[in-house]
């Protein structure tokens, strides 16, 4: 079966949203596909229990990130609720000559300053249904206290404005309908390699 158009040729591909959208999750299934690589940003926020040094993140000391901005390291960087993430260059550009898509999970200031920089690639906007089901989704995971979920839902409502600057928008109301247009507006529902319509 001949690829799709779209995965003829690498490319960057821009997920984001609100913290809580369900993009992590679309990503995640995303990645099951061989052709799809991850972007693994740098960040200086503490580590997670549960999270390994290289696969969610490079985790890096702010000094040691401060240098790797000098020196040209990123495509882009931000300070995220207090700390530092940035997407580091050369994997992305590895991962197009290779023909693969290069999968950036990233926040909406992150996607907005690549999109600025005119870094080609499809972006797209994950929109949870609701204020509501956002706060439920963040209160669920407990990863965070209730003063970040605050932060985080207020960030929310302003990111929400910004989907009209993305190339493409899915409403996350149902995960596999979420994913199966995710699939195909990147081009990947036919041709899979590991097995069609998970
Ligand atoms: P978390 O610490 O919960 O993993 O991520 C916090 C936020 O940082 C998320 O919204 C995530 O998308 C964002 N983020 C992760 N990596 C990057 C990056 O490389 N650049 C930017 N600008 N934001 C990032």
């Amino acid at each position: 079966m001949s690829a799709p158009e779209a995965t003829s040729s690498g490319r960057m591909l821009v997920i984001s949203g609100p913290s809580g959208c369900g993009k992590s999750t679309l990503c995640k299934r995303l990645l099951e596909d061989d052709r799809v690589e991850f972007s693994i940003s740098a960040t200086t926020r503490p580590m997670r229990e549960g999270e390994t040094d290289g696969r969610e993140y490079h985790f890096l000391d702010a000094d040691r990130f401060r240098e790797r901005v000098e020196a040209g390291d990123f495509v882009e960087w931000a300070e995220v609720h207090g700390n530092l993430y940035g997407t580091l260059r050369a994997p992305l550009d590895r991962a197009v000559a290779d023909g693969k898509i290069f999968l950036i999970e990233i926040d909406v200031q992150g996607a907005l300053q690549l999109k600025a920089l005119e870094v080609e690639g499809l972006y797209v906007f994950i929109s949870p249904p609701s204020a509501e089901v956002l706060r439920a989704r963040l209160e669920g995971r407990a990863t965070d206290s209730q003063p970040v979920i605050e932060r985080r839902l207020k960030k929310a409502a302003d990111e929400m404005l910004e989907a009209h600057r993305y190339d493409a928008t899915i409403l996350n109301d149902n995960l596999d309908r979420a994913f199966a247009e995710l699939q195909g507006l990147v081009g990947l529902s036919n041709g899979c390699p590991q097995g069609e319509a998970r």
